[in-house]
């Protein structure tokens, strides 16, 4: 069986993220959405509201073999301790390449046999990110094409906002 993670802050999570997912668990049996607790973001929904967002998107997609988890410390050994062969992430556009280049030399150099897939989202999310959901919705504009129903449902109570 081999196990995949997809790591990340998923504050919250976005259809970038789930596209990404998608194609992950297509070529994996099994993949684990891993939230990062000890992000250095400052992050506007707690791990648990994160966890609890992507469960109920896991559920509502009636997605088959992937889960959700929180994670603290090292992502190395949380994959190993996991029996993951791979370590998930998304590719955007050429910004966001260095950062998960010098990511992934590092994730080899501790672990050697965890291989980091990168994967293209649809064209139409290579300009999405959580933080511009974010600051879109702290200023009352609406995301509803950009999330999850159940993230929409978040975003209004966080910022106490009725989109249309
Ligand atoms: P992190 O803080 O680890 O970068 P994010 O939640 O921002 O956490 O992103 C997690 C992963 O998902 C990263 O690999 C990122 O590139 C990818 N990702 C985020 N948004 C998108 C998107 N719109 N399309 C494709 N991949 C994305």
């Amino acid at each position: 069986m081999k196990i995949a993670i997809y790591p990340g802050t998923f504050d919250p999570i976005t259809n970038g993220h789930v596209d990404i997912l998608e194609r992950a668990m297509l070529l994996f049996d099994k993949v684990i959405v891993t939230v990062a607790k000890n992000s250095s973001k400052t992050p506007m929904f707690s791990v648990e509201e994160r966890v609890a967002m992507i469960q109920e998107t896991i559920r509502h997609n009636r997605y088959k073999n992937v889960t959700v988890e929180s994670f603290d410390g090292l992502l190395v050994d949380y994959a190993q301790k996991k029996k993951a062969v791979a370590l998930i992430r998304g590719l955007r556009a050429v910004s966001d390449f260095e950062y998960e280049f010098q990511m992934a030399l590092m994730n080899r150099k501790q672990a050697n046999s965890l291989v980091t897939v990168f994967l293209m989202p649809h064209e139409k999310y290579t300009y999405l990110n959580s933080t511009i959901v974010r600051e879109i919705a702290q200023h009352h504009g609406n995301v509803k094409d950009f999330v999850p129903p159940v993230v929409l449902k978040h975003l209004k109570a966080k910022t106490s906002h009725r989109f249309t």
